[in-house]
């Protein structure tokens, strides 16, 4: 049986670059049954649902689903964005988001020194905890005296999942990254966690930073990183900046998965890019290298290693969209792509 792979390439950009993620995998080999779905704002602004009941159904019985962008200007970002990406990674409880950052040509580098240049690190985020779940309320809204909650929510098994996971998939060191100093009450859970976890994986150097700290850590010398753990909040804001060391948001891949039920959602880390969105010019780079983390994930480690080689070759030859260096269109960067799996 092929695998079956859901497809929602949903808004903007994603519209753009989740086709040419297909058109890698087929050339690579990939026998999927790929089925679309239509989940996106104009489907929302008919429907009045985020995501239809019936489509939900058909989305439970995916092997792997591949992910565009979501958001547009004519809807309520934070209803939409909950009913759509958030609602995926909480229900199908997605607790891992894997965001690696890897360096695939030195002329992408904002950095400087050549020996700082060997980035190729994993930030492990928890993606279904933190600011994200959306508890709150605002008081007395609108007047002078109003008050507003954004809860931190941190429990105990959500962070002891996620940093197991980290030490499952780190290959010399993790890094555990909070802001236990000023968020005592949740830095304080973490910690006692990390500790806990740490303990029974003598075996994996490991280290504590401080948010702050990391992001300082990070631009002055990225290559010191294997893999780092943290919260939902603190992991979107450093894989933005680990994505931009290695080229920019067009090259971030990512994947969200539940190891324990074998689930994953795979999709780059760029959202729509409306700036630039139905011009035929946004990388298509993360959502290939996101396709490639979907079939590592579906057991298939050559493919996914021939795709990624791939990449590299023809970033290495320029035949690239113009953010990274190269004048090619969206669908040509992918067809350059294609032509290195076919040779
Ligand atoms: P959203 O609200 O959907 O997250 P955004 O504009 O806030 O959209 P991103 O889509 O992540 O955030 O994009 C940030 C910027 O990075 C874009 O304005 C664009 O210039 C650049 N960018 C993002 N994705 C790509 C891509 N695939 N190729 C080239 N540039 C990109």
């Amino acid at each position: 049986m092929p695998e079956k792979i859901a497809v929602l390439p949903c808004d903007g950009a994603g519209k753009e670059v989740v086709p040419e993620a297909i058109k890698v995998l087929r050339a690579a080999g990939a026998d999927f049954a790929f089925e679309e779905f239509d989940v996106n704002a104009d489907a929302y602004l008919r429907t009045g649902h985020a995501i239809t009941p019936e489509v939900w159904n058909d989305l439970q019985k995916a092997d792997a689903i591949l992910f565009g962008a979501v958001g547009d200007p004519r809807v309520n970002d934070a209803a939409y964005l909950a009913g759509v990406l958030l609602r995926l990674r909480f229900e199908l409880d997605l607790y891992v988001n894997l965001r690696p950052a890897k360096l695939y040509d030195d002329r992408l580098s904002p950095i400087r020194r050549e020996d700082r240049r060997q980035v190729d690190l994993l930030i492990v985020r928890e993606n279904t905890e933190g600011i994200y779940v959306g508890l709150g309320g605002r008081f007395k809204k609108g007047t002078k005296d109003e008050v507003a909650l954004q809860e931190d929510v941190n429990t105990h098994g959500g962070v002891t999942r996620i940093i197991e996971h980290a030490f499952a998939v780190a290959k010399r060191e993790v890094v555990m990254v909070d802001k236990s100093n000023a968020m005592t009450h949740a830095g304080g859970l973490w910690q006692d966690r990390w500790k806990a976890v740490a303990a029974q994986h003598s075996n994996v150097k490991t280290r504590h930073l401080y948010v702050d700290a990391a992001a300082m850590q990070l631009v002055k010398d990225p290559t010191q990183f294997d893999v780092i753990v943290t919260g939902n909040l603190f992991g979107d804001i450093l894989s933005d900046l680990t994505a931009e060391l290695v080229g920019g948001m067009g090259v971030a891949p990512s994947a969200n998965l539940n190891p324990a039920t074998g689930r994953g959602l795979f999709e780059p880390v760029h959202g729509t890019a409306p700036d630039i969105a139905g011009q035929g010019i946004v990388n298509p780079t993360g959502a290939i290298l996101s396709a490639s983390m979907m079939v590592k994930h579906l057991g298939f480690p050559d493919m996914a290693d021939a795709i990624e080689g791939a990449v590299e070759s023809a970033i290495g030859a320029r035949e690239c969209t113009r953010d990274i260096g190269g004048n090619l269109s969206t669908s040509q960067a992918g067809d350059a792509v294609v032509k290195r799996l076919s040779d």
